[in-house]
Formats: C-alpha cells, sequence, structure tokens
C-alpha cells in the first residue's frame, strides 16, 4: 500500500499530491514541491511533523483496483 500527502491537508488550496511508498520518500517530493511552488526557503521541524501527520494511506483508485493501474 502506497501513501499519499494531499498539499491542501496542510492548509494550502493546492492539488498537489506526493506519492511514495515511505514517508521519507514523500516528504523528499513535498519538500521540493513546496519549495518550487509555494516559495519555502526552509522547513522548521514543525512544518515537517504538519506534512508528518499529513500523510494517509492511498485510497484505491477510482476504477476499485489499486492506485498503480493508473485510473485515476
Ligand atoms: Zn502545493
Amino acid at each position: 500500500m502506497s501513501k499519499v500527502l494531499r498539499c491542501r491537508d496542510v492548509g494550502t488550496d493546492c492539488g498537489f499530491e506526493a506519492r511514495g511508498e515511505t514517508a521519507e520518500e514523500i516528504l523528499k517530493k513535498v519538500s521540493e514541491h513546496a519549495r518550487k511552488a509555494h516559495g519555502f526557503a526552509s522547513f522548521p521541524p514543525d512544518l515537517i511533523a504538519r506534512f508528518q501527520a499529513a500523510i494517509r494511506e492511498e485510497e484505491k483508485g477510482s476504477c476499485g483496483t489499486a492506485p498503480s493501474c493508473g485510473c485515476r
């Protein structure tokens, strides 16, 4: 089961979603996104904690199979 972090779950009005197998992978993606898309210059521990808290297990795809089927 992969994990997902939705940017709007950390208080933005943004449709970005970071997916990965591990929290580390997602945090890497989302911090890169936050830097480019939201102009974040640094990532203090409390912000990282908010990102970590917002990571969810990926739900099934709209076709009812695994998310990796690409039906989205
Ligand atoms: Zn965003």
